[in-house]
């Protein structure tokens, strides 16, 4: 309609030209959407930016034309021109409210154009509309700052809850790992262990393969965190841990079961024959030492094995195997190997079956003592009596003390045993006459506990048995165990007046130099020398010179179980102070001391 009225450039060429700017910029939005919402954060600001720039731009220019059109416009066409100008105004600015600065803008390029132009026209009624669209401007720019704020709080909250959300994913991660994962070596723990295992068990295409499950125990390993420290014995399990990592990658998984004990899945292993072969393998992670600063120490494993599918086809069924022929293993020889066979069950429910018996008497306090009579091999005297544990089980029979004592300490109830049969046998003694000795066995896990001297001497004075007729034996293997504790608790009993023997003498490892500063009173020879002591003449040899190292370190010597008058003769000529074995006495039951006592002379009934 202004074709021929207005100038060419107002009609044609600046529209025109903002027109094109318009059709790139939307063309240039259209590609974009397709590119999706993982953009670079340097476009997105700078899109951004043209848009705050263009749109107040864009909006002014076409203001100003239809400004500029006015006076070349029908009213008709005016009022036209400025509706539309209003509402796309309006609407812009409604679209850009997330751009705030961009939408207050476009409000006012709009609307100060126009209401200065309605001002200068001198029309009363334009200056009115003039005054409305100024406060009408006013409001929806109040409106658009009110709505604003409310989207930016939204996205500021929703901002704090993806990071809430996030938070807790990280620390969900972290208990996972650590809930999984041995926090000292990084390998899996017990518990990642047996999903694992499980997982391995309950996948379909792998149930027609073979694995082994082999469990590990460190031999050597606690001297070495007790002699040298948590530091150092945390950095062996380490280096064990990295040995084994290399020898089972690619073979199977490996696990930390906790405290020395490492767990290994090892695939592809079918019969004990090939189990017996990996298990060297295993072992080669031993051969070197381990070396942490300037301590070297060498170790050894002891290894039990269980094989899917023949020892088992589910995980706590595989684990508890591969546990009994560890302990199968570890009564065999340190350092050695085993794998499960059925055996081993029935030998572990007896065990099962022996624990939970003897916990049973232990509190109804039915074990019972047997004595057996020590001499003096010179004269024949009776110079006193060992007390010896006896069990009687229902349903198991006589459990002998070899077997239940040890069984005792690992299920943590010798203190009470002991405490029992301490108190009967004092309060035997008590009726002998005065110059007769209780020897009584000293347990290994008692003796390196500090509280366990002072428990025995005052049970001895609750009894009123005299210190001094009391003599304390305790294996050298016991002492061995932890000889500066056990030193100790020798020292306490030695302060009262209580005597301490060395038992078993001779099957452990014990140097002389190590017995010397032990306070001792005397020597118990073991069993197996006195056994081939006139057929062995090495043997024979040897308890003379145990003998001669005795009597010059003034120990009593005392020959355990004598059972031939040769084997007497021997140890008498040797110069051997005391003797005890069937050759005088079996142990006998308390009823049958009477009768021993009244004889008194042991070499008669010999
Ligand atoms: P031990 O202290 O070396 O006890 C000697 C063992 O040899 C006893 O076996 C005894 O019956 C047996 N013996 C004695 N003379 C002869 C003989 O001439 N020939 C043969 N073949 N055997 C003989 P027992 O009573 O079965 O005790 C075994 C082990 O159990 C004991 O060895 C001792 O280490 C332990 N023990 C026994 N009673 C107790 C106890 O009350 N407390 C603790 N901690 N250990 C005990
Ligand atoms: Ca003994
Ligand atoms: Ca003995």
């Amino acid at each position: 309609g202004f074709y021929g009225s207005a100038p060419a450039w107002l009609i044609g060429g600046i529209p025109g030209a903002l027109l094109l700017v318009v059709v790139a910029r939307l063309r240039y939005w259209l590609s974009a959407r397709k590119i999706g919402k993982e953009q670079d954060i340097r476009i997105i600001r700078s899109d951004i930016r043209g848009t705050q720039i263009l749109g107040p731009g864009l909006t002014l220019g076409f203001t100003l034309i239809g400004i500029g059109l006015m006076p070349y416009a029908s009213q008709h066409q005016q009022s036209l021109a400025i509706v539309s100008i209003w509402i796309t105004a309006i609407a812009s600015a409604f679209c850009l409210f997330a751009l705030p600065r961009a939408s207050f803008l476009v409000v006012l390029f709009a609307c100060v154009p126009l209401s200065i132009s309605f001002l200068m026209s001198g029309d009363s009624l334009m200056m009115m509309l003039a005054i409305v669209f100024a406060i009408i401007s006013a409001l929806i720019i109040y409106m658009l700052k009110q709505h604003f704020q409310a989207f930016s709080e939204i996205l500021q909250s929703r901002n704090e809850i993806q990071e809430k959300h996030s938070q807790v994913e990280r620390a969900m991660e972290t208990v996972t790992e650590m809930a999984f994962k041995d926090h000292l070596t990084g390998l899996s723990n017990r518990r990642h262990f047996e999903s694992l295992l499980a997982e391995r068990v309950g996948t379909p295409e792998l149930c027609e393969s073979p694995f082994a499950i082999g469990m590990l125990d460190l031999d050597g390993f606690k001297p070495v965190n007790d002699v040298h420290g948590h530091v150092v014995g945390d950095d062996v399990l380490l280096q064990v841990a990295a040995r084994l990592s290399i020898i089972m990658d690619g073979r199977g998984r490996v696990a930390r079961m906790g405290g020395d004990e490492f767990a290994v899945i090892a695939e592809h292993i079918e019969s004990e024959f090939e189990a017996l072969a990996f298990s060297e393998r295993l072992q080669e992670a031993f051969a070197e030492p381990f070396v942490i600063g300037n301590i070297s120490t060498r170790l050894a494993a002891t290894i039990g094995f269980s094989l899917f599918p023949f020892s088992g086809n589910d995980p706590e069924r595989l684990i508890d195997r591969a546990d009994m022929a560890l302990y199968k293993a570890k009564s065999q020889e340190r350092g050695s190997c085993a794998v499960f066979s059925i055996d081993d069950e029935s030998a572990a429910l007896e065990r099962a079956t022996i624990e939970q018996e003897l916990r049973k008497a232990v509190a109804a306090d039915k074990l019972t003592l047997n004595f057996q009579p020590i001499v003096d091999i010179a004269d024949g005297k009776l110079t006193g009596f060992e007390a010896l544990a006896r069990w009687h089980d229902a349903e198991l029979g006589p459990v002998s003390p070899a077997v239940f004592i040890p069984i005792a300490e690992q299920i943590g109830i010798i203190d009470h045993l002991t405490e029992n049969l301490l108190r009967k046998a004092a309060n035997i003694a008590n009726l002998w006459p005065a110059h007769l000795i209780l020897s009584f066995n000293l347990s290994a896990e008692q003796i390196v506990k500090p509280a366990a001297a002072a428990k025995i001497i005052a049970t001895l004075a609750e009894c009123g048995l005299p210190f001094h007729r009391f003599d304390a034996e305790v294996t050298e293997t016991a002492i061995m165990k932890d000889i500066e504790n056990a030193r100790k608790t020798l020292l306490a009993l030695k302060a009262v007046g209580i005597r301490i023997s060395l038992d078993d003498f001779g099957t452990g490892y014990s140097s002389l130099s190590q017995i010397r500063t032990l306070p001792l009173d005397k020597v118990k020879i073991d069993k197996s020398f006195i056994d081939r002591i006139c057929d062995d003449p090495k043997t024979g040899s040897l308890v003379r010179s145990i003998i001669g190292m005795c009597n010059s370190l003034d120990l009593a010597c005392v020959a355990e179980g004598i059972e031939y008058k040769t084997q007497l003769a021997a140890l008498k000529s040797s110069g051997c102070a005391s003797g005890q074995g069937y050759l005088f006495s079996r142990p006998v039951p308390p009823e049958q001391i009477a009768a021993i006592l009244t004889r008194q002379d042991m070499r008669r009934a010999a």
